[in-house]
C-alpha cells in the first residue's frame, strides 16, 4: 500500500527525532522532501513529543541545519501543554520539567508553581531529573486536580540514532509513587497536534499526512485521526512504509 493522492493532501506533518534529525544532524535527503512537499503547494508542520526546548528554540535549530521553516510551523508536545493550561485555566502549576519547559509556560502567561502544594502537576521530558525533582512531583500528584503528561513514550532516537528513555520514564514514576494515572496525555499517539493543526488551517483531518519513524506514537495518531501516514525505516505491508526519508522523494 505505498501509493497515496497528492491532490488530497493539504498539509504534511513530519516528526522531528529519528525523521528530520538524530540529536544535531539533519537526515540525508530531509530537507528535499520539505522544499518537495512545498513545491506541490502543501503546508507543512514539523510536530515532536520533546518537551525540553521551546518552539523558538526548535525553529532555531531546524533553522541552522538549513530547515526552510516558519517558527509557527514547530509544533511540541510542551508549547501544546502551554497552550492548553492557559485556555483550560489551569494555574498554579508545578512542572517536571527543564527550565525551558518552565519558560514556554510563562511565555504563554501560565502561572507556574514550583512548590508542593500546587494545585496541578504538568510532567514533561527532563533528563536531568533528581531524587528531590521525584519528591516535590509525587507529593504535589497526590493531591492535584490536574496531572497533564507530554507524553508517555518509552523510548526515542537521539544522537548517532541511539535509543534514550523518554517522557514515560518520568510519568511512570509519578504514576506509580502517587497511585494514580495521568489525567491527559497531550504528545503523540493522542491526536491533539492534529486537531490543533485542523482548527488553525480549517482542513480535516483526512487531508493531513502524518511521517514519521514511530508507529507506536506517529502513525497510531494518525489512524486515530483518520489522516494519512507514512512510516519510515520499517517494511510493513500493513502500513505504507519507507525505508528512508529521501524515498519519500519518488513517492510525490
Ligand atoms: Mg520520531
Amino acid at each position: 500500500m505505498n501509493n497515496f493522492n497528492l491532490d488530497e493532501i493539504e498539509i504534511v506533518m513530519f516528526d522531528l527525532d529519528g525523521t528530520i534529525y538524530y540529536g544535531d544532524k539533519i537526515i540525508p535527503g530531509a530537507n528535499d522532501v520539505v522544499k518537495q512537499f512545498r513545491e506541490c503547494g502543501k503546508r507543512v508542520y514539523f510536530t515532536t513529543n520533546n518537551s525540553t526546548k521551546t518552539r523558538k528554540q526548535i525553529f532555531e535549530r531546524l533553522i541552522k541545519m538549513g530547515v526552510d521553516v516558519l517558527e509557527e510551523e514547530v509544533l511540541s508536545s510542551g508549547y501544546l501543554a502551554a497552550k492548553y493550561a492557559k485556555k483550560h485555566q489551569f494555574d498554579n502549576i508545578y512542572i517536571l520539567g527543564s527550565d525551558d519547559l518552565i519558560s514556554e509556560f510563562r511565555n504563554e502567561g501560565v502561572e507556574v508553581y514550583q512548590k508542593e502544594d500546587a494545585k496541578n502537576l504538568l510532567i514533561g521530558y527532563y533528563p536531568n531529573i533528581t531524587y528531590e525533582d521525584m519528591t516535590i512531583a509525587v507529593r504535589v500528584a497526590m493531591n492535584a486536580d490536574n496531572i497533564i503528561a507530554c507524553n508517555k513514550e518509552r523510548v526515542y532516537p537521539g544522537k548517532d540514532a541511539k535509543l534514550f528513555p523518554g517522557c514515560g520514564a518520568m510519568t511512570s514514576i509519578i504514576e506509580w509513587c502517587a497511585n494514580r494515572d495521568c489525567d491527559l496525555v497531550i504528545g503523540k499517539p493522542n491526536t491533539m497536534m492534529i486537531t490543533y493543526i485542523c482548527n488553525i488551517n480549517k482542513v480535516n483531518s483526512s487531508q493531513i499526512l502524518v511521517i514519521g519513524d514511530t508507529y507506536e506514537s506517529d502513525i497510531i495518531m494518525a489512524n486515530e485521526a483518520g489522516s494519512q501516514s507514512i512510516l519510515i525505516g520499517y517494511k510493513d505491508k500493513y502500513v505504507r512504509s519507507v525505508d528512508r526519508i529521501s524515498d519519500i522523494l519518488d513517492m510525490i
